[in-house]
């Protein structure tokens, strides 16, 4: 049997949360790896423009912090390991994870940074016609349907900000919400409602995606006349919401209602030793400011965890 490698610290996921705790655990002097299943970056990698992250005046596009991240995280010594965390085992004064490709890797405390992945509408039509003009990404996706027609659902930050994102490329770009209010930031609203190819439409549910080898319309209803009409669009991007993706530790640690890690002051959960930061953790901010700012705090509570092991 090989050995199984040893960390003091194994952080699972590799998004601003965890590349922040990777830089924090490595800095501090600790043998740390970061885990990932999937390019590092997280949601963020996937996004054009980041405008509310201190230090970048001009805004900074998601790729290109998240590559700065990473070097700042490897640079002070943590390794990464290109891997899913698929199960983990509490055991005296450590923890065991075991990983897709079967190995394992064994630490004295974890830091679970996995974030969270995109709520599906559950209409009719979605699943089929996921790839086809479905899609949860602009930044991934929005380039083929240039000088086309889309639809955005959702009316929260993430829908106004990729309707901009959107706008650059579509010839029309209509964000379809079931309330009258959005909810997103006041500062994207006013970029959105400036912009001469966004249109709204207010106080529609969503009934169907319609198309057969494509995305050929959107079925909405109105809410107030219950009437319902097909917006003839070739893309539908949705952004209602995120889901945590909290799998690995849910039998293990506190979950709340929705899925959330439950954690204290500190980014502990329920389990001495595994600490949650960033948009896995039950909070109310879901930003990569307030996500590195968990990191922050988790890596040194876990050091502190550590010593006094
Ligand atoms: P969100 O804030 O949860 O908003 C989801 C939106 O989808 C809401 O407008 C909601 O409508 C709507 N919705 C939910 N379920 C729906 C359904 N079944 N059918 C139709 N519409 C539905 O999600 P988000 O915009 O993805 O943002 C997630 C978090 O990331 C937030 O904390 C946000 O602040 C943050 N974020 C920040 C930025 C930024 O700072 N630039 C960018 C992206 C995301 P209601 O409004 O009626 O509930």
């Amino acid at each position: 049997m090989p050995d199984i490698p040893a960390y003091d610290i194994i952080v699972i996921g590799a998004g601003p949360a965890g590349l922040t705790a990777g830089l924090y655990a490595g800095r501090g002097g600790l043998r740390a790896a970061v885990i990932e299943k999937m390019m590092p970056g997280g949601l963020v990698a996937n996004t054009e423009r980041i405008d509310n992250y201190p230090g970048f005046p001009d805004g900074i596009s998601g790729d290109d912090l998240t590559q700065r991240m990473q070097a700042q995280a490897a640079r002070f010594g943590a390794q990464f390991v290109s891997d899913e965390a698929q199960s983990i085992a509490a055991e005296p004064k450590s923890f065991l994870v075991t990983l897709a490709s079967r190995a394992q890797v064994r630490a004295k405390a974890l830091i679970v940074a996995t974030g969270a992945y995109p709520k599906r509408l559950g209409v009719p039509g979605e699943q089929e016609l996921l790839g086809k003009g479905v899609s949860y990404c602009a930044v991934c996706d929005g380039a083929f349907f240039r000088g086309q027609d889309v639809a955005v659902v959702g009316g929260g930050d993430s829908a106004v900000q990729e309707s901009v994102y959107l706008a650059g490329l579509c010839s029309k770009v209509t964000v379809v919400h079931r309330r009258s209010a959005l909810r997103a930031a006041e500062s994207l609203q006013k970029i959105a409602f400036k912009n001469g190819k966004i249109s709204f439409s207010w106080n529609k549910a969503v009934v169907a995606i319609e198309g057969g080898r494509q995305v050929e319309g959107l079925r909405v209803m109105d809410k107030e006349t219950m009437k319902d009409e097909v917006l003839p669009v070739s893309g539908v991007f949705i952004y209602v919401g995120y889901h945590p993706n909290s799998g690995v530790v849910k039998d293990l640690v506190k979950l709340d209602d929705n899925g959330y890690l439950v954690t204290d002051q500190n980014m502990m959960t329920s389990v001495p030793g595994i600490f949650a930061a960033g948009d896995v953790r039950q909070k109310l901010v879901r930003q990569i400011s307030a996500a590195v700012g968990d990191a922050a705090t988790a890596a040194i509570a876990a050091q502190q965890y550590i010593d006094n092991l």
